[in-house]
Parts: structure tokens; sequence; C-alpha cells
């Protein structure tokens, strides 16, 4: 990697400003965490730092509280939950900034950690207010950005530090970098991507990146509709784009210019309404959807074609469901698409959030490369772009420590 990251630096006795992602959910009635799946993700950098002799300060956003302090989003109960779950000894300070923070900051000793007040109470976060910046910066020695959820977005807590001291990559950002870096820029080939979801829209700046590296483009979901539908096939009433079949048509055409395996559904799960326990059935897409059906998931013929394309690939990014996979009627399809990647012996990469919640809920998470956390991230970095809060992360050359 060419990036710096926490074992790089010499930790002992250094005060750490670490960005990491608590943005978890709030259970409503009680108050406490819902899911703590991000806060043990971020454990093992934490407690690297903590093992290594650091003083650590911990910044999180949580929910979207726009620059006012309101205590639905405060991070108090992380830090409950933090202590409940590890073997730290984790202090909550409800201040983003400040002479409290300074002080409390003063009196900390070696492998003891902090964590502040979400960093979004305060209206310079997202503006990526230098000021902001350099209070947290003044900190400490090193910032630790372990926060790749927010990579696309330069806020003061991730990209502003970063211009007052050096800024390294956790464990969890160098495990995105590492693997997504290689489906986007250096996969091994026969190089299969994966594609569904929602909207062609939605997907457009990955699909014309990707088709640079790709040799097959297996697609599925909705956006399948609006490919077929290009090529003149009677969809029904399944979700198309029609603003965007033009564009179907001239990522068709690149395809095979490129000589790209643009691999379409020849057969469609289809219902009348998007709902468990409704009639549904299976169409070829060659005899078209009637009026008043649509395609909710792809057919098992699909399948089938689609896993023999997978058989032989070396690397394989997935983006987006195939089907309506949180309905149990219209799972089938993601399900065996899922198990197809999870089987291969081959560096298989998950981007998109609902993608990730499909893998999770079939228990196959553990047999990826990578699964990303990064729902936005994930998208504008397999588009082939640089992103503000990597960029800001410093290069191997540098010596920091
Ligand atoms: P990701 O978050 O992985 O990038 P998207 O947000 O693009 O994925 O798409 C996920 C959504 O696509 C899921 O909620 C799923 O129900 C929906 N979906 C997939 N196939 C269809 C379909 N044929 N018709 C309607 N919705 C679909
Ligand atoms: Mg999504």
């Amino acid at each position: 990697m060419k990036k710096l990251t926490i074992r790089d630096v010499d930790l002992q006795g250094k005060t750490l400003i670490m960005r990491v992602d608590f943005n978890v959910p709030i259970d409503k009635e009680t108050g406490k965490v819902a899911d703590d799946t991000r806060i043990k993700a971020a454990l093992p950098t934490i407690e690297h730092a903590v093992k290594n002799g650091a003083k650590v300060i911990l910044l999180s956003h949580l929910g979207r509280p726009k620059g006012n302090v309101d205590p639905k989003y405060s991070l108090k109960p992380v830090a409950e939950r933090l202590n409940e779950i590890s073997g730290l000894n984790v202090e909550f300070l409800p201040e983003v900034v400040g002479d409290n923070v300074v002080r409390a900051v003063q009196n900390m000793k070696p492998s003891e950690v902090i964590l502040l007040e979400n960093t979004r109470f305060h209206p310079g976060e997202t503006k990526n207010d230098p000021e902001l910046a350099q209070a947290w910066a003044g900190l400490a020695d090193i910032h630790v950005n372990d926060a790749f959820g927010t990579a696309h977005r330069a806020h003061a807590s991730n990209v502003g530090i970063a211009n007052f001291i050096p800024s390294v990559a956790g464990f969890l950002m160098e495990k995105e970098i590492e693997f997504l870096g290689k489906v986007t820029y250096e996969p091994d080939h026969p190089y299969v991507v994966v594609l569904g979801g929602v909207k062609v829209s939605d997907k457009i700046g990955v699909i014309t990146h990707l088709l640079e590296k790709a040799d097959k483009v297996l697609i599925g979901g909705a956006m399948m509709f609006t490919f077929l539908k290009a090529k003149g096939y009677q969809v029904g009433s399944s979700l198309v784009e029609e603003d965007k079949i033009e564009l179907a048509k001239s990522i068709l055409n690149k395809a095979s210019e490129k000589k790209v395996d643009f691999i379409l559904p020849v057969d469609t799960v289809i219902a009348q309404k998007i709902e468990s326990g409704v009639e549904k059935k299976v169409v070829e897409i060659e005899d078209g959807i009637p009026e008043g059906w649509m395609g909710l998931d792809i057919g098992p013929k699909t399948v089938e074609l689609f896993s023999e394309a997978l058989r032989s690939a070396k690397t394989v990014v997935w983006n987006g469901p195939m089907g309506v996979f949180e309905i149990d009627d219209f799972s089938q399809g993601t399900k065996s698409i899922a198990e197809a990647i999870a089987n291969l012996s081959a560096t298989t990469v998950i981007g998109g959030g609902d993608s990730a919640a499909a893998v999770s809920k079939f228990g196959l998470k553990s047999s990826y490369s990578h699964v990303s956390t990064g729902g936005g991230a994930s998208l504008e970095f397999l588009e082939g772009k640089e992103l503000p809060g990597i960029r800001s992360i410093a290069d191997k050359k540098k010596h920091v420590g």
C-alpha cells in the first residue's frame, strides 16, 4: 500500500486523534446501541494503539444533527457499549472541542482513551472549518483515519485535521484501500463485475470505469430492465428509467467495442405487487413480461448463466442485489449469486450498502475477501475517483512519528 498506516508509526507516548465510524443505529425506546457491528469493527485499531502505549482521542459522527447539539444523536450510548464489549476503559466527554477537552487531554496517561461528543454537533465539521480542524489537531501528534464510510466527504475530522498534523490509515481503512484498489485498478483476470440494484443512473460511473477493466459484466436487479428495454424487449411494469434508455444503448455499444462480455438475464421472476405471498411466475425475457407484471428477481436460468460466467473468475466485484432480496419470495436470485461468488477461489469484493446487507443476511460475509463498509464511498472509489478522505492520508515516503 502506498499510504502510511498506524503500523508505520512509533506509538509509545504519542497522542492520537482517531476518526472512527461509530455511526450506529440507536434504539429509540431504550436509547441504547441497536447494532454494534461498527463499534466492534473499530476495535482492532483502537486496541493496537492502546497496546502500544498511545493516548487515544476518538472522534465520530452519528446521524445528521446538522451542526446542532441534539441529545438523540449523542455518542454516550456508544461509549457505554464500547466499554461493555472491550477491555478498554473509555471516558466519554460530552463536548466536541473547547477548554474542557484540552484539559482532559492534558491529563491523559499512555493507553488511556477518550471519546468526544458527536463531531456533527459542531457546524464546522461538515464545512471542513479550518479553525475546528486546527483545534482538534492541536490536541494530538498524529491523526488516524479509520472511517472509510465518510472518505468521499471532506470534513474537518477526517480531512481538515490532516492539514495540520500527519494522517495515517487505521486497519479498516487499510483493508478498504487494499481491496477496492485491487478491483478498481489492478484486478487479476478473468475479472467479472456483477451489478444490480435499483438504478442505472446510480451506477453509471461504476459501469463506465469498470468496462475498461472487466472481462465480463453481469447485470441483474431492477437496472436490468432499462437495458432490456433498450434492446427492444417487453418489460411490462418493471422499473425502467425511461430517460436512461439511450445511455443504456451507448453502454451496450461501448461494451461490444471493448469486447467485454455484457451479460443480461434470460429469465425473471415476475409478480403484480412487491409483496410477500403474492402470485409469482418465471418468464423468459424473450417472451416478454405482460403489462401489470414486474420483474422482481432474476430467474433460475439466469442464475445458471451467471454462475457459469463466474466459474473461472480470478477477481469479482459485486454491487447491487439481483432482486428484491428483502422479501423471501424474490431473494433466491441474490442468494444463489451470493453463494456462487462466495464459493470461488478468487478475490471477491462487495461494495454497496444493500449488497453488504444481503450477504450478511445469507450468512456469507466471512466467505468474501472483503465486504466494504462504505455505501457512497465505495461507489465513488469504484468509479475511479480519488476520495478526499484517502488523498489526505500521508504517502509512504513521508516519515511520521
Ligand atoms: P446497493 O446499496 O448495494 O448499492 P442499491 O441501493 O442500488 O444497492 O439497490 C438495492 C435495492 O434494489 C434493494 O432494496 C432491492 O430491493 C432493490 N431491487 C433489486 N432488484 C429489484 C427489482 N427487480 N425491482 C425493484 N427493486 C429491486
Ligand atoms: Mg443502497
